[in-house]
């Protein structure tokens, strides 16, 4: 198919987003032979930005990127739009309760949410990257009641590229021989890397889970913290890492996953594994024609199900803060 698709990136002028974009328009998400019109959604004071991004892209000239529209209007960005990646969320400020925080990303998510429902392609997919990310989903998939909800997801991919990254130095095996690692739950500190099902060269995630030093005092803090620990080297938070595990979600969200392995994404829970519904909760996925499924028949041993319940706990009290403050 060589249709234009119309992606809009929205915080297209932040840090993720500028990474992001440039991926985007080499082909790096949707492959080598789909055109792309990219619309890039601003707040009114980061406009300027984006058009100096607007003149790099141009300056790329990608062969696949047919045009890059700039908008400090929802309405307008999201016109017709079949991906839509939102990056941009409000940051916590100095003296912040999370409670606010929360409350003011719903607002935005909210109202993204409805707009979507209004003027968006039928088919379009969502993926939200601004944290609280599932949270911020959950509310976008609420307000668009005619968009299936299996339509809105939230980023966990780079959690789980984390986990494939830290099993690859732990063991020497090579990043292309690590297979079926999950990331349950929420995209916070809470989350459960679970390598019990992984394979890992030429041996089983539960082996190598079974040094539970390694797992409990290394392994899972060491995934879990990466985000602050980049901060404390980089002087900025993860931005190309985090650019890089939105474009390989949606790529694998369009073109399949591996056979034979999985990856992980948060999609709203139809009642899997024991998780609520509507909690757009993160689980192991496959991408089958088009449309992600949950893994399912996994069996979950004690210490996953320990963790597994934290995370969701911390998701519901989430979305119970939200609808607390509307
Ligand atoms: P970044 O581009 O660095 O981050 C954007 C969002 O992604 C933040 O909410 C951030 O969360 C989140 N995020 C998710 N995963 C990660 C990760 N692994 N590492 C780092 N961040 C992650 O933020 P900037 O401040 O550079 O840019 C945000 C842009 O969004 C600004 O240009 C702003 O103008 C725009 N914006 C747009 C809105 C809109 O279009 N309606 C609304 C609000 C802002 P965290 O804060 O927890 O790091």
């Amino acid at each position: 198919d060589t249709t234009p698709v119309v992606v809009t990136v929205t915080g297209a002028a932040g840090s993720i987003g500028y990474a992001a974009v440039f991926r985007i328009a080499a082909g790096d998400m949707l492959g080598p032979d789909r055109p792309i019109k990219l619309r890039l959604l601003e707040l009114p004071q980061a406009v300027s930005a984006a058009h100096g991004t607007a003149m790099e892209l141009q300056d790329g000239a990608f062969p696949l990127l047919t045009s890059v529209d700039i908008f400090d209007d929802a309405r307008a960005a999201f016109d017709g739009t079949d991906f839509g990646l939102l990056i941009g969320a409000k940051p916590r400020s100095k003296g912040m309760e999370r409670a606010d925080l929360l409350s003011a990303n719903s607002a935005i998510f909210a109202e993204q949410g409805a707009v979507i429902n209004d003027v968006a392609a039928d088919d379009i997919r969502v993926i939200v990257v601004g944290n609280p990310a599932n949270t911020n989903a959950a509310v976008a998939a609420a307000s668009a009641p005619d968009v299936p909800a299996e339509r809105f997801t939230a980023l966990t991919r780079l959690d789980h590229n984390r986990a494939i990254a830290q099993l690859a130095a732990h063991t020497g095996a090579p990043v292309r021989d690590i297979s079926r690692v999950s990331i349950w739950g929420n995209h916070s500190a809470t989350q459960y890397p679970d390598i019990f099902h992984a394979r890992i060269g030429d041996r089983s995630g539960a082996d190598v889970a079974a040094d539970t030093d390694w797992l409990v005092g290394d392994f899972i803090p060491t995934v879990a913290a990466r985000g602050t620990a980049i901060i404390e080297a980089r002087g900025a938070s993860s931005a190309a890492s985090a650019a890089n595990a939105a474009i390989d979600h949606v790529r694998d969200w369009v073109l399949g996953t591996p056979a034979d392995d999985w990856t992980s994404a948060a999609v709203s829970s139809p009642g899997a594994y024991g998780v609520p519904e509507g909690l757009m909760c993160s689980f192991p996925v496959r991408s089958v024609d088009g449309a992600w499924q949950i893994v399912d028949g996994l069996e979950i041993n004690e210490f996953s199900r320990a963790r597994i319940d934290a995370s969701v706990a911390e998701l519901q009290s989430e979305l119970d803060a939200v609808a607390a403050r509307r």
